[in-house]
């Protein structure tokens, strides 16, 4: 449905974002996560057409932003990262102002408005002044706002942020409601955001996409290492360090904690081993010529925290 294509932005000398290439199906929910400063804001500003990028393509179903920018800016509602409320206006006259702007005749404006103010949860609230209204009102009077058209493609930049957890949670349900039936694409810089509500993540850091998957995809093939978890005792972890070091393939090893029980001293290590072979055999085998004892011996995925820390480390 949007097809991007070596997507590029200069701010002067500042490279923002860096040849991008992506393509969004109908119906995904998708996640550009990554650290402040990372360019997700001027991705999302390029793709709803606000911002010209420097080169590169964006197509959205069969039209191009450079010939047919208002084409699809009729296909897509943009919520920026702080919306743009009228703060006197009370939220029902807000939204009509805005089915106005879209120009929606009298009965659809009146059927949209009804739909929007049930599907955000906005009833209660319709008769009173924006500026009154909780964060998470303001947002969701935001969200109606960039839902009004009905449009295929809804593009959120850090919908929650600001937010208290509840509101969080609620603006996640209305994301998720929303998607059943649209086209997302959210912007954040919370993982568990990203994780809780998108089936995909895409991962950019100084302008370039780093990762691209599913949550599960991510973990599993974060570059092609995996972890396993030992626990010791009867150890010294610089021993340990240099008995293990001599397996190929493990790439790196940590001391995650030393934990006293009774009279003994009990070493949790975690090893970074390259995922094209399983090395638990190996490390079991090395363990067996030592005096150490083995307690714990366990494979784990990386945590999308780890990965998402490795990959956008430079930042
Ligand atoms: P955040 O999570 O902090 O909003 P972001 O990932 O959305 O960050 P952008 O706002 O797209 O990142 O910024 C990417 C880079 O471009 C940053 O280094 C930023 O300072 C720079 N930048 C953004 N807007 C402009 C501008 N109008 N003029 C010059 N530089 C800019």
């Amino acid at each position: 449905m949007i097809h991007v294509q070596n997507l590029t932005k200069y701010y002067h000398d500042l490279c923002a974002v860096d040849q991008i290439n992506l393509d969004i199906q109908k119906g995904e929910i998708m996640g550009l996560l990554g650290p402040n400063g990372a360019g997700k804001t001027t991705t999302l500003r390029m793709l709803t057409g606000f911002l010209r990028p420097t080169s590169g393509n964006i197509r959205v179903k069969d039209y191009t932003i450079d010939k047919d920018a208002l084409e699809i800016k009729k296909l897509l509602g943009y919520l920026p990262e702080s919306a743009p409320l009228y703060h006197d206006m009370l939220a029902y006259d807000y939204l009509e102002y805005v089915a106005n702007i879209r120009e929606l005749d009298r009965e659809q404006k009146r059927s949209r408005i009804r739909h929007l103010a049930n599907l955000c949860g906005l009833n209660e609230v319709m008769h009173q002044p924006i500026g009154e209204l909780s964060k998470g009102f303001k947002q969701r009077v935001g969200l109606a706002q960039a839902m009004m058209s009905d449009p295929e493609i809804l593009v959120m930049d850090e919908p929650t942020s600001g937010l208290d957890p509840n509101q969080i949670v609620e603006i996640r349900d209305i994301i998720r409601q929303i998607g059943k039936e649209k086209t997302i694409i959210i912007s954040t810089h919370i993982l568990s955001e990203a994780e809780a509500t998108c089936d995909r993540i895409v991962i950019i850091s100084q302008g370039k996409i780093v990762a691209d998957g599913s949550t599960e995809t991510l973990k599993q093939s974060s570059r092609g290492e995996y972890l396993v978890g030992i626990s010791l005792q009867n150890a010294r972890f610089d021993s340990v360090k240099k008995e293990l070091h001599s397996i190929d393939g493990i790439v790196e090893i940590a001391l995650v904690n030393t934990e006293q029980a009774g009279e003994e001293n009990i070493l949790h290590v975690k090893l970074t081993c390259q995922a094209s072979k399983d090395l638990r055999g190996a490390i079991y085998g090395k363990i067996k010529e030592t005096e150490w004892i083995l307690l714990e011996l366990r494979q784990e995925t990386k945590t999308l925290e780890t990965i998402f820390r490795d990959l956008t480390k430079e930042n």
